[in-house]
């Protein structure tokens, strides 16, 4: 059995007043059957921590580097995160591989140090516009799931966001026949790539989830949650969409 997971992606936003916003989250969906995370930027890591500890609430990063500790100004690692508090990590946003040039090489890397430093990676994959517009869709994201996938990669370490970029904050879905014909093909990849454990591996979608889609979208097959960006930053919002996963699940 896969358990459900609604993880909420803060970007680049939060100050520590939004906290309030997590708290609410956190009485709101007290009784969720779902895994519930937060991924905030890393300053908020180690307050939001202690602000929802007892809350079963996960948290997470949004990047590491792939090294444990080393010089490089700016960047945070897998353990580094680990010891703020942190459970997950994001890797491989497609905001990271535009804004930082970031490759499946890299991603993968990443995943990785997330492994090695006992954190979850939750691998973003997902084709831009033009790519589905040629029809490579599946061609697009079945490379980048190869090539992202470290060899550490288990059932219980990773977990997969297909994230169509051209979705991202757009307000645009795919149609329902979409997201399950790329989960479809991306199950088949992952039991082809690591058998037994790709079964077990969790599938979201993510790219415009909110309290009026979620439903449906949680209802297609092999769709085991979502990444939600901007409906994440509200409480009310990310609550309804923890709810609709659990009703469908
Ligand atoms: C995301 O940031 O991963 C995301 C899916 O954003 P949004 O829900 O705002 O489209």
């Amino acid at each position: 059995m896969r358990r459900r997971l609604a993880a909420g992606n803060w970007k680049m936003h939060g100050l520590s007043a939004d906290l309030d916003e997590a708290r609410a989250l956190a009485r709101d969906t007290a009784t969720a059957r779902c895994e519930r995370l937060i991924c905030p930027p890393a300053t908020l890591l180690a307050p939001m921590a202690a602000a929802l500890a007892g809350s079963g609430v996960l948290l997470g990063g949004q990047d590491c580097h792939h090294t444990a500790s080393g010089a490089h100004t700016g960047d945070v690692s897998a353990a580094m995160l680990a010891d703020a508090g942190a459970s997950h990590v994001i890797v491989g946003h497609s905001e990271r591989r535009s804004d930082h040039g970031e490759t499946d090489d890299q991603v993968a890397t990443k995943a990785a140090a997330a492994h090695a430093a006992g954190l979850v990676a939750i691998i973003c994959l997902g084709e831009t516009e033009a790519e589905r517009d040629r029809g490579q869709t599946l061609a697009v994201v079945s490379g980048q799931l190869a090539g992202s996938l470290p060899d550490s990669a288990s059932a219980v370490n990773t977990v997969i966001a297909y994230e169509p970029v051209w979705a991202i904050g757009t307000g645009r879905t795919p149609t329902e026949a979409q997201i399950a014909e790329v989960h479809a093909a991306l199950r088949g990849a992952l039991q082809r790539l690591l058998g037994g454990e790709g079964a077990g591996i969790r599938l979201l979608y993510g790219g415009s989830v909110k309290p009026g889609n979620a439903a449906a979208i949680f209802a297609l097959p092999e769709v085991d949650g979502a990444l939600v960006g901007g409906a994440s930053l509200k409480a009310a919002d990310f609550a309804a969409i923890v709810s609709a996963l659990d009703s469908s699940g």
